[in-house]
């Protein structure tokens, strides 16, 4: 797959987080509710590990509700680590982060203790989004101040609640072949690093045994949970009517025509992982 870390901005991101995180209490990761354990950053995770967490699924009106309750217990189930789930039309984003964030970090609370909390997410996760949501509520932005990085943001959440946003980008890193597929069809990877017939075929070899009647209900389709992939996208492509002459099927076309339905939640409320999957993917991967 076509996304990995260039060393150099690996070790300039990795340094700036760590001289963030010197003085943090909370570390947010926001994670793709579709995907979270393939929306998570494998170095933030190594860095953290002695942090409190609150994991924000994210886009949680795209995925699967139930696998997203999976999804939250199962980090609720962790050391220090708290999930919510979240999406773009939540009316009180602010309210719910700093709730979550208390309750793991009780000690700190007051104006000569006030909770410091960092908040970080590979791109295209939302975090802009809730970011300026939360600013397009009650909060201030404090730019230019010492010790905050060019481009770095300062958000006071509340008078002792203070929110800052990571410096850098944090890059997904693929650990699993699978997770580098579920990057690619959530949009997390630019259209030209993947071949995007690959990755739909993946997709949907993933969705006839997962969400077979979505599929068929979307292209209007019958007897997905019994077609091959290739068979699928065929099936898809004349359906939609992306044709190349003498009756074949433009697979190209009917490929972006699936990943655009998958992205925009057309098809289905869709996760791609759920926690079983993916400890067995990473076993596999470690296997190999
Ligand atoms: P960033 O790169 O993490 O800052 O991501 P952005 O905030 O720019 O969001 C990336 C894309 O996801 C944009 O098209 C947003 O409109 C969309 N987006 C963000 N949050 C949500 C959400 O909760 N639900 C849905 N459906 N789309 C979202």
């Amino acid at each position: 797959m076509a996304i990995q870390w260039f060393p150099g901005h690996m070790n300039k991101a990795k340094k700036q987080v760590a001289d963030r995180l010197k003085g943090i209490d909370v570390v947010i990761e926001m994670l793709d509710a579709r995907l979270p354990a393939s929306s998570a950053n494998p170095m933030l995770a190594g860095m953290t590990s002695k942090k409190k967490a609150l994991k924000i699924l994210n886009k949680q009106d795209l995925a699967d509700p139930t696998r997203t309750r999976v999804w939250i217990d199962y980090y609720n189930g962790l050391n220090d680590t708290r999930a919510i789930g979240l999406d773009a039309g939540d009316k009180s984003p602010a309210q719910r982060l700093i709730s979550a964030c208390r309750e793991i970090a009780p000690h700190r609370s007051g104006l000569d203790k006030p909770l410091r909390v960092l908040i970080c997410g590979i791109p295209n996760v939302g975090k802009s989004t809730l970011i300026n949501s939360l600013l397009g509520r009650r909060a201030a932005k404090v730019g230019n101040e010492p010790g905050i990085t060019k481009g770095e943001q300062r958000i006071d959440l509340a008078d002792d609640f203070i929110l800052y946003d990571t410096p850098g980008m944090l890059w997904p890193k693929i650990l699993v072949e699978q997770g580098g597929y579920n990057l690619a069809a959530s949009g997390a990877v630019g259209r030209n690093a993947l071949d995007e017939e690959e990755v739909t075929l993946e997709l949907l070899k993933y969705l006839i045994v997962n969400y077979p009647a979505d599929v068929e209900a979307r292209y209007k389709l019958d007897g997905v949970a019994e077609m091959l992939d290739d068979q699928l996208l065929e099936a898809i492509g004349r359906r939609r009517g992306a044709m190349l002459g003498g009756g074949r099927v433009n697979f190209q076309k009917t490929a972006e025509i699936v990943l655009t339905d998958f992205r925009d939640g057309t098809i289905g409320r869709i996760t791609l992982e759920t926690p079983e999957e993916w400890k067995d993917w990473l076993t596999e991967a470690r296997r190999l």
